[in-house]
């Protein structure tokens, strides 16, 4: 078989891409080793939920799943605070003072996915490949030839890898990733509180790491506690009362007087915390995006917003080449991709991890808000962080500020 363009993965990032592709007239052909779950939202809040920014919102409006995402479980959110552990709040925020509706939408990574994949299942120009997953990579006459493990073999002009963080197609393709591994946990339950979240995104920095907690639609919240690996193996151990009653030890005080009392819990599950980074998201025909390219800290919510940026990039950069009429898989088409998305993505990275260090060390607490005020008595610093947060600053792809893809495919080339 031959197409313009394989997908390896159907997660949210690797969905959304090949949906917006074939929007955009490619033909794609689609991998994943596993079929997503249907939603059903008779079933309890899924332990796996992102916050998803407006700009995601917009990429996956794009993609032909927002829509469904929307009339399904989902929670948007319009205000934010940051505590340090002595309780004082270090920074606020409020969509209204940026003129936005929300700062962002809790939803259950289960219905994204299974969104995108009803979008990829009723459109054309696409081809799934699952379950099945990728055995062997080889160049003939210089364009990708992809077997899988059914027998299949898939001849391509450009290959784009999405299969997460242990990506293999990364390994294929030789790309060397540094790798910094944080020793913690994050651990992640849907727990109730004596009154209901007041759609507030709360996060305090604590000794072994930050604690959230996320809204839902229920007036529940979804937490991610970020925990030593032995401490986290100790509190996924304790009953519900002992667990409840730690929580609720962890979120006493605080300015905002809530969460209050923690009355009820879900089940527990832990996800180790690392940082990767690739030193490059391109090679002979091929490209990485989402967690195949970069993995971040999870302390401010971003990992899949920046892979459905890398999405959304990735459409413009192979739009614009065609209608340069250039090869969308030349070493320049990719690199411009490439180049973009690496350096928008450290950004972010290497920002989380230098938050995360600064919440370390007890000692560094006044200097910590010192700088913090700082940042929150400037304007023109709270606004930078919510443009880049929200998917809006100037780099971001025109699809995350809100540019509708019929129009980047009639637009002259830049
Ligand atoms: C505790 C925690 C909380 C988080 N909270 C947030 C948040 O609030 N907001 C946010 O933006 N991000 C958050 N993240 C990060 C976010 O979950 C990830 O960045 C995101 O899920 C990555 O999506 P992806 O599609 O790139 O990869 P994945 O979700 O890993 O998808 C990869 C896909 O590839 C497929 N695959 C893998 N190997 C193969 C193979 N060999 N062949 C075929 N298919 C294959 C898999 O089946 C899967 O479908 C959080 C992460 C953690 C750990």
């Amino acid at each position: 078989m031959n197409c313009d363009i394989v997908v390896v993965g159907a997660g949210m990032v690797g969905a959304a891409a090949a949906s917006l592709l074939a929007r955009s007239g490619f033909s794609v052909a689609v991998v994943d080793s596993h079929e997503p779950v249907p939603f059903d939202a008779s079933e309890p809040v899924g332990l796996r939920v992102s916050a998803l920014s407006p700009g995601s919102a917009n990429i996956l409006s794009e993609a032909g799943a927002w829509r469904q995402v929307e009339r399904q479980r989902h929670c948007p959110y319009r205000r934010m605070a940051v505590e340090d552990r002595d309780d004082s709040v270090l920074l606020e925020f409020d969509a209204l003072e940026f003129g936005l509706d929300r700062l962002g939408t809790i939803v259950e990574n289960s219905l994204v996915q299974w969104s995108l994949w009803q979008s990829l299942l009723t459109m054309g120009g696409v081809e799934l490949f699952c379950p099945d997953r990728v055995t062997g990579l080889e160049y003939i006459e210089g364009a990708p030839s992809v077997s899988l493990e059914s027998g299949a073999t898939i001849r391509c002009r450009l290959l784009v890898g999405a299969d997460g963080a242990n990506s293999g197609i990364r390994k294929l393709l030789g790309i060397r990733q540094d790798h910094w591994e944080y020793g913690q946990q994050g651990l992640v339950s849907v727990v109730r509180t004596s009154t209901p979240n007041p759609g507030l995104a709360w996060q305090r920095f604590l000794e072994g790491g930050p604690l959230a907690f996320l809204p839902l639609d229920d007036g529940s919240s979804s937490i991610v506690w970020s925990l030593p690996e032995a401490e986290t193996a100790r509190i996924l151990a304790l009953d519900d009362e002992s667990f409840l009653a730690e929580l609720e030890q962890a979120v006493a005080g605080g300015d905002q007087h809530w969460p209050d009392r923690v009355t009820g819990c879900g089940p527990r599950a832990a996800f180790p915390l690392t940082m990767r980074l690739c030193e490059r998201y391109t090679s002979n025909h091929s490209v990485l995006i989402g967690d195949a390219a970069h993995v971040v800290h999870p302390l401010a919510g971003q990992g899949v917003n920046l892979g459905l940026l890398d999405a959304a990039g990735l459409v413009e950069v192979l739009v614009d080449a065609r209608n340069r009429q250039l090869d969308i898989a030349s070493e320049k088409t990719l690199e411009k991709f490439g180049r973009w998305r690496r350096s928008e993505t450290e950004i972010m990275a290497r920002g989380m991890h230098g938050i995360r260090g600064l919440f370390i060390p007890e000692e560094l607490g006044p200097l910590r808000r010192i700088g913090i005020s700082m940042i929150a008595g400037s304007w023109t610093a709270r606004d930078a962080f919510i443009q880049r947060a929200t998917g809006r600053n100037r780099n971001a792809p025109a699809l995350s500020r809100g540019v509708a893809l019929t129009d980047l495919l009639r637009a002259s080339p830049a």
